[in-house]
């Protein structure tokens, strides 16, 4: 019989390789095109093929790992300034390395206290970062899409009766999508949803967040989520929290803050002041795969009340009977969907031990400086116009149109244009009708260097579109 299982040498030696390729790869970075997929649909139909029978050399399979790799938005390199970057630590990698290795599973406290307690406490460092008391809790994800959906089923079960359809949802205009999919996915319809204008900095408007609460009661129904962003994908807006806690509490609603891009500026010096109010809301979700640079699958949602999301997740297994609840940590399974998953605690616990708290708020601070002072500069620009001075790392801008020209064509060309010298990407959104470019400045290997880069090609285009 054909054995699954490499001697210690043989370990060694696919280990060896595997880290030369990584160590090639995160070493090279720099040096990448911020995004190339020229012929990545040839790279990509030769892994349509059967399953092989026999086994290949790692050798092999990772030289053909590699151009899959590199035929890509590089989304892991200083240049990656489009949607929300995230970064990609090394000691994340590390981490995930060891935890598949051991395979020990914390779904259930019992199997393996000790990893499950180490991942409460990441989970309580996440907490106390974003002001929660220590009674609070939460639970790691894959993203901050489900977290907002096992947010918004919490809320569900802890304000509405099991007959739910009178409930009534109220989110700004520039929320992420994956609220409104949770939303379906929770079994609601669009009926349920009330959309919130914003004001000019694209903030939801506590007036007439009112009014539309206010209406909903009087017609009989039952307002009962609100959802502010602490950092809108689009913009980085941050909605009025203190006015909208307000009214929240007036109705009784769930506060839940979608803060996956936004949450982690709060541990910056003085990063209270930038997202205040957040710690009165009933749950948050966090994404440690933008702010803190984890690797892509790494979500959290934080909830003030852990009563809650047990309520919402609750139930019996005869087949779990062996393996009661302790004391020392959760049971990850009975305050979420999943079972059996993977131990994603570690790579958020072991970045924090190994490099400490204080990195991470340094390199959270410095993105907040480049966003402003890109932003500064680009403002003397006359063939721009700047949305609003960024509220955390994102630049937005869109481009002026001149003798009757459509600006939103120039905006598309220029973004082409900076995109094409493949030292930076950024993408683009609309809104309001308005082709707009973002900047988003967040990965850990971004610095001064890159942005300013990212502002010289923006520079030189916009004043060759100009003509
Ligand atoms: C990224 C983002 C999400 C979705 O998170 P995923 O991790 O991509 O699932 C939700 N809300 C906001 C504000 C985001 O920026």
């Amino acid at each position: 019989m054909r054995s699954l299982e490499p001697d210690a040498g043989e370990l060694r030696r696919l280990i060896g390789a595997c880290a030369d390729f990584v160590v090639e790869q995160i070493d090279s970075l720099p040096r990448q095109p911020s995004w190339d997929v020229e012929g990545a649909a040839e790279v990509a139909a030769s892994f349509r093929e059967p399953a092989p029978e026999d086994g290949t050399d790692i050798s092999k399979i990772l030289r053909r790992l590699g151009p899959a790799v590199s035929k890509s938005f590089t989304t892991s390199g200083p240049g990656y300034l489009a949607f929300i970057p995230g970064g990609g630590l090394p000691s994340a990698a590390m981490a995930d390395f060891i935890a598949c290795a051991v395979n020990r599973f914390v779904g259930v406290a019992a199997a393996a206290p000790a990893l499950a307690r180490l991942e409460a406490t990441a989970v309580d460092w996440l907490a106390s970062l974003m002001g929660y008391p220590v009674t609070a809790g939460g639970i790691l994800t894959s993203g901050g899409s489900i977290s907002n959906l096992t947010a918004l089923v919490t809320a569900r079960v802890a304000r509405l009766p099991d007959d739910f359809l009178a409930g009534t949802i109220y989110m700004s205009e520039q929320t992420h999508l994956s609220v409104v999919k949770a939303a379906r996915i929770a079994g609601f319809s669009d009926r349920n949803i009330r959309w919130v204008p914003v004001d000019g900095r694209l903030r939801l408007r506590p007036d007439r967040l009112e009014a539309m609460m206010a209406e909903d009661r009087d017609r009989g129904l039952r307002p009962f989520l609100v959802i502010a962003n602490m950092g809108t994908t689009n913009t980085g807006a941050i909605d009025p929290l203190p006015e909208v806690i307000e009214i929240a509490r007036r109705h009784q609603a769930w506060l839940h803050a979608d803060a996956a891009y936004g949450g982690f500026f709060r541990m910056v010096p003085g990063g209270e002041r930038l997202l205040p109010g957040i710690e009165a809301c009933d749950s948050i979700t966090l994404d440690p795969h933008k702010g803190l640079f984890l690797p892509y699958g790494t979500g959290c949602l934080l909830v003030r009340d852990p009563a809650t999301l047990k309520q919402a997740h609750r139930g019996e297994a005869t087949y779990l009977q062996d393996v009661k609840e302790g004391e020392l940590a959760p049971d990850f399974h009975a305050l979420s969907p999943e079972l059996s998953r993977d131990f994603r605690g570690l790579r958020v616990w072991l970045p924090i031990v190994l490099h400490g708290l204080a990195a991470f708020r340094d390199q959270l601070r410095e993105k907040l400086d480049l966003a402003r002072r890109a932003w500064e500069e680009l403002c003397e620009e006359p063939l721009l116009e700047m949305l609003d001075e960024p509220q955390l790392s994102i630049v937005a801008f869109t481009c002026v149109s001149r003798k009757g020209g459509d600006g939103n064509a120039l905006a598309a060309e220029l973004l082409r244009r900076v995109n094409a010298r493949r030292r930076v990407f950024l993408s683009s959104t609309t809104i309001g009708g308005r082709f707009v470019v973002r900047i988003c400045v967040l990965s850990f290997r971004t610095h001064a260097d890159r942005v300013g880069e990212a502002v010289e090609a923006i520079r030189q285009e916009a004043r060759a579109l100009a003509g």
